[in-house]
C-alpha cells in the first residue's frame, strides 16, 4: 500500500497529465471514467489528510488553458461541476442544501452536454466577444470562429447587456461523417464528438470553423443589469430563449431530489436516441437567491451537482484478435479483452471492424485500448491508448487463410473484408444454420450457438435443411439436453416449418437480400417457385430491387447446391409458397411506429401482424403516423408522437385492438 503522501503525488501527476491531453491536446489517453475515478480518490485523500493538500492539486483547479489563441480574463469566473455516479451521493447533496436553504428546494434538471464550454458577451444585445472557459479564471478569445456557429445569435432580440454560458457541440452525424471524409483524406480522426468539436471551433482558420457543423446549447448568464433579472435559474432560462439563444428542450423543473432522480433515470435510458453526446445531468438549484446563499468551491458551484451515466466507454488490456467467419464466408477480426465492465455488463469481446480499420488505428495484441458500447449496440475498439510499450509490440498482420478451412482468403472488389469462398468451411456452415434459426431469418426459439455447435460436431446436421430431419432422440443424445427441452427443440424446428415466404427467403441469406429486400421479392411473386423462374429483367423491375440484388437472386436459384437445398425443403415439409397471407383489413390505411420493449412479443413479431392485418409500419413518428405502439423504455420516438398529436397505444390496447384477429 503506498503511503498516502506518495499516492496523492501519483494521482496529481497522472490527473495533470490527463489534463493536459485532454484540454490542450484534444487526445485523451484515460476514459473519463478513469479520469473521475482517480479525482474522486485524490479527492477523498485530501479530505482525510487536509495538511496533504496544495493550492497547485488539480482539485483545486479548472480545466487548462492553451496558448493557441489570444488569452481573455474573464469579467466573472467560470466553475466546473462536482459529479457523482451514484444516487445516495446526490441525495447527499440536496441534504447539504436544505440544510442550509430550508426544506422543499425546486430544482432544475438539464442535460449535461458533452462538449467545450464557452462564454459569449452581448453588448446592447450585439453579440462582441466569445471566450473558452479555460482554467475558469482565464479562456482563449476564439470569437471569430464562433461568429460562423449559426446557432449562436450575432443580434438579440432585445438590446440586452448580458455574459451567457453555453456548451459547443457537435451532433453525432456530423461527427461520423466529418471522420470518415478526414479518414478518406488522411486526416485527423477524432475520438469522440466533444474532442471533435473543441477541435473544430479552436481552428486558427476560421474557414475551416466554418465548415463544421457545430452548434450550441446555452445553460446560464449573467445579467450586467440586476433590475429586472429574473428571480430563478429556469426563469432565467425561459428569458434567454426569448433573447433568441438555443437552450436545451430537456430543461425540467423538480420539486425535490426524488423527482430529479427519476429525470436523471430517464435520460440514462433516452440519451442514445439523441442526436448529441451528454454524458450526464446537471442539477440546479432553482431559486438564485439560494445559489447565492450556497456560492462555491475553489473549482465548482455548491448549488449544482452532476449526475454521470454510468460510462459508454472504457480502456481495457486487447488480450488477442479472433477470427470470426460470418455466413457470407466474410472473416471478421474480434478483439479479446480483459474482462472490464461497460455500461453495466461485463465486456470481453469487441469488434474490431476489419482489417483495414486495425490497420487504420494500428492495434496490436498486448495494447490498452479503448471501447465504446452506445445503446444496444456490440462494444467496438474505437482508440489504442498511448503507451510506450507499443512501439515494442509487434504489428498485426491479417490472415491470408482461412482459420477453419485452410483455403486461401479473397478480397471482393469495393469490399474491405477478406472472404473465405469454401462453401463447405465448418464455421461458414455454422454461421448460416445460426442466422437460418435466428430472430431476423426462421425464428426458431431454444436452439442456441452451442446446441447447433453440438450438432454440427456430432454429425447430426451438416447444413440448415438438416434441421429439419432430426428427431426428440437426436437432441436427447447432446450435452446435458433432458426430455423436455428435446421437445421443446424438435417442435420449434417443425413449428417453423409453416413461417411466410419473406422469411424463408431471408434465411437463405442470399448475397446482397437482407430481411427488407426479402420482404419486397414476397409482396411482389405469389410463391417461390416464381422467384426460382423469373429472369434479371422481371426482378430488377421490382421498385427498391437493384441489378446487382437481382443478379444475385438469379445467382442463388440458378446453382445446383441450392436447388437440391430446395427441393430436400419441400419434400420435408416447408412450405415456401405460402407467404404472409393477409388475414383482414382492419388496420388497411393505418401506420404504426414502434418503440420500446413489448412485453408478449418482439417488434418484428407485431410488425407482421399490422401487416397481416392491412396496415404499414415505420420507423420515423411524422403526421402521418396513425398510433405509435410504447413499450417498456420508449424512446425520443414517444416524445415526437406527443408533440405531434398522434394515438399512443400501450402494448395492451394495441392486444386489445386486434384480438379478435389473433
Ligand atoms: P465537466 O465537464 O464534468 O463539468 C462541467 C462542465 O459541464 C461545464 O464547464 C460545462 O461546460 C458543462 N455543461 C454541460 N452542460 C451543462 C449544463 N446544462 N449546465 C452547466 N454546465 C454544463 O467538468 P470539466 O471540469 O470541464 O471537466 C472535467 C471532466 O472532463 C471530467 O469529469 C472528465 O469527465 C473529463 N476529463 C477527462 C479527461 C481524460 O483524460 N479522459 C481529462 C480531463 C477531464
Amino acid at each position: 500500500m503506498d503511503a498516502p503522501l506518495d499516492r496523492i503525488n501519483f494521482l496529481k501527476d497522472e490527473i495533470n497529465k490527463s489534463n493536459y491531453k485532454y484540454y490542450v491536446e484534444e487526445n485523451p489517453y484515460l476514459s473519463d471514467f478513469e479520469y473521475d475515478k482517480m479525482f474522486a480518490e485524490l479527492k477523498e485523500l485530501e479530505e482525510k489528510y487536509p495538511l496533504l493538500k496544495t493550492p497547485d492539486s488539480p482539485t483545486q483547479r479548472v480545466g487548462s488553458v492553451s496558448e493557441k489563441f489570444f488569452p481573455y480574463t474573464h469579467k466573472y469566473r467560470l466553475y466546473s461541476l462536482d459529479n457523482t455516479y451514484n444516487e445516495q451521493e446526490l441525495e447527499k447533496w440536496y441534504e447539504r442544501v436544505t440544510k442550509e436553504c430550508g426544506n422543499n428546494v425546486d430544482l432544475v434538471c438539464e442535460l449535461k452536454i458533452d462538449g467545450l464550454a464557452i462564454a459569449l458577451t452581448y453588448e446592447k444585445g450585439i453579440f462582441i466577444r466569445g471566450v473558452t472557459r479555460g482554467d475558469g479564471i482565464t479562456g482563449e478569445d476564439i470569437t471569430t470562429n464562433l461568429k460562423t456557429v449559426k446557432a449562436i445569435p450575432l443580434k438579440l432580440f432585445e438590446p440586452a447587456d448580458i455574459e451567457v454560458r453555453g456548451e459547443i457541440y457537435m451532433p453525432k452525424t456530423s461527427f461520423e461523417k466529418l471522420n470518415e471524409e478526414n479518414l478518406k483524406k488522411g486526416e485527423k480522426i477524432f475520438a469522440n464528438p466533444r474532442n471533435a468539436a473543441s477541435g473544430s471551433i479552436r481552428q486558427l482558420d476560421s474557414t475551416i470553423t466554418a465548415k463544421r457543423d457545430l452548434s450550441i446549447f446555452v445553460y446560464s448568464s449573467v445579467f450586467e443589469n440586476t433590475l429586472n433579472a429574473p428571480k430563478t435559474h429556469y426563469e432565467s432560462m425561459m428569458y434567454l430563449k426569448k433573447l433568441g439563444f438555443k437552450i436545451n428542450p430537456n430543461i425540467r423543473l423538480c420539486k425535490n431530489i426524488k423527482e430529479a432522480i427519476e429525470y436523471c433515470k430517464e435520460w440514462d435510458l433516452k440519451r442514445a436516441d439523441l442526436n448529441y453526446a451528454t454524458d450526464g445531468v446537471v442539477i440546479k438549484v432553482n431559486n438564485l437567491l439560494f445559489q447565492e446563499d450556497l456560492g462555491f468551491t475553489s473549482r465548482a458551484p455548491k448549488w449544482a451537482t452532476a449526475f454521470k451515466f454510468p460510462p459508454e466507454e472504457v480502456t481495457t488490456k486487447l488480450l488477442d484478435i479472433e477470427l470470426n467467419i460470418g455466413k457470407s464466408g466474410a472473416v471478421t477480426p474480434v478483439a479479446i479483452l480483459d474482462p472490464v465492465q461497460l455500461a453495466g455488463s461485463t465486456v470481453s469481446r469487441a469488434s474490431l471492424h476489419n482489417f483495414d480499420e486495425i490497420k487504420r488505428l494500428d492495434v496490436r495484441i498486448g495494447d490498452t485500448v479503448l471501447i465504446k458500447k452506445a445503446a444496444e449496440i456490440i462494444p467496438k475498439v474505437i482508440k489504442v491508448m498511448e503507451n510506450p510499450e507499443h512501439e515494442n509490440l509487434p504489428e498485426y498482420v491479417p490472415p491470408t487463410r482461412c482459420p477453419a478451412c485452410n483455403s486461401l482468403l479473397t478480397t471482393r472488389p469495393g469490399e474491405v473484408n477478406l472472404y473465405c469462398e469454401n462453401d463447405s468451411c465448418s464455421q461458414q456452415t455454422i454461421a448460416k444454420i445460426e442466422f437460418w434459426v435466428s430472430k431476423e431469418a426462421m425464428d426458431i426459439d431454444f436452439i442456441g450457438p452451442s446446441i447447433i455447435q453440438q450438432l454440427y460436431e456430432n454429425r447430426f446436421i451438416s447444413n440448415a435443411v438438416d434441421l429439419y430431419r432430426l428427431t426428440m432422440q437426436d437432441f436427447m443424445q447432446l450435452d446435458g439436453v433432458k426430455e423436455k427441452s428435446a421437445y421443446n427443440m424438435y417442435n420449434s424446428i417443425q413449428n417453423s416449418k409453416t413461417r411466410p415466404l419473406n422469411r424463408l427467403l431471408t434465411a437463405f441469406a442470399i448475397r446482397h437480400i437482407g430481411k427488407e429486400t426479402a420482404e419486397l421479392l414476397a409482396e411482389n411473386f405469389t410463391n417461390l417457385d416464381e422467384i426460382m423462374t423469373a429472369n434479371i429483367e422481371t426482378l430488377s423491375a421490382i421498385d427498391g430491387i437493384g441489378s446487382k440484388m437481382a443478379e444475385s437472386v438469379y445467382e442463388f436459384f440458378h446453382n445446383e447446391n441450392n436447388l437440391h437445398l430446395i427441393k430436400e425443403l419441400k419434400n420435408l415439409g416447408l412450405n415456401p409458397a405460402s407467404k404472409a397471407v393477409k388475414k383482414s383489413d382492419k388496420l388497411t390505411g393505418k401506420t404504426f411506429v414502434l418503440t420500446g420493449t413489448l412485453q408478449n412479443m418482439t417488434r418484428d413479431k407485431a410488425s407482421e401482424i399490422i401487416k397481416e392485418l392491412g396496415g404499414k409500419t415505420s420507423s420515423s413518428v411524422s403526421k402521418n403516423t396513425s398510433y405509435v405502439i410504447a413499450g417498456e423504455n420508449p424512446g425520443s420516438k414517444l416524445d415526437k408522437a406527443q408533440n405531434l398529436g398522434v394515438i399512443i397505444l400501450t402494448e395492451d390496447e394495441f392486444l386489445a385492438m386486434i384480438e379478435e384477429d389473433l
